[in-house]
């Protein structure tokens, strides 16, 4: 018996695998804030915090070369991250059995609405409109495991209209991939399809429209995308 929807269902949203036919599907989109001290430092932390989780929605996911300029805010940031793919899950995982679980890898920005976390962060609120907004989340292709293999001490950087803002190596994360894998499945079962943003080096910075907007994972991945004039 076939399903009777109130509407037809969205599309799921979906990641390419580069250079393959297939497509991943996402489940769900879990970033990590201030991985990396340098950053965190610049947010005016210690950076010797731990590490903790936020999400996006999974249909933040966006592929389009041209972002829009998102409303209710006047200082969107850019925070470019290794992403991790996760091709299987689990829950209470150790280490390395995190580490079995990656199916690959991209780059991506996990856009800011830098003036509205601002205020969440004073007045203890939640991060969901400064971090969860509509195509928050821009990425290029994924990379099986089998093409890049694990990218431990690969160089990251963002430009900017050419020019280099952030730049750092993922080697400087504070908490590695396979524990920062580990430790969100404490928290939650993680499932084949899910994202997870691990956080971003030093140089964080405002775009406006108009910006183009490069950024690599040497290695991995590259993304270039412009966000929409005004
Ligand atoms: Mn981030």
């Amino acid at each position: 018996m076939t399903t009777a929807w109130v509407f037809d269902p969205p599309p799921r949203p979906t990641v390419p695998v580069a250079d393959e036919v297939q497509v991943f599907p996402v489940h769900r989109i879990y970033c990590v804030g201030q991985n990396y001290r340098a950053h965190a430092r610049e947010m005016g932390d210690s950076g010797r915090e731990p590490p903790f989780f936020f999400a996006k929605p999974a249909d933040a996911v966006c592929l389009d070369p041209v972002v829009p300029y998102p409303p209710m805010t006047a200082n969107l940031h850019h925070e470019v991250e290794l992403v991790v793919a996760l091709g299987r899950g689990g829950r209470n995982l150790a280490a390395d059995a995190a580490l079995a679980c990656v199916f690959g890898y991209t780059v991506g920005v996990d856009l800011t609405r830098r003036d509205l976390q601002a205020a969440a962060r004073s007045g203890g609120r939640p991060w969901t409109t400064s971090k969860a907004f509509d195509r928050s989340a821009p990425l290029a292709p994924l990379r099986p495991i089998t093409a890049c293999g694990h990218p431990t001490a690969a160089a990251i950087r963002l430009a900017v209209n050419g020019e280099v803002r952030q730049q750092g190596s993922t080697a400087d994360m504070t908490w590695s991939v396979a524990e920062v894998v580990a430790e969100l499945s404490r928290y939650f079962e993680l499932r084949p399809g899910d994202l997870l943003f691990t956080g971003t080096p030093p140089g964080v910075g405002p775009l406006n429209p108009g910006d183009v907007v490069t950024c690599e994972i040497e290695g991995v991945a590259r993304l270039e995308f412009r966000m929409a004039p005004a």
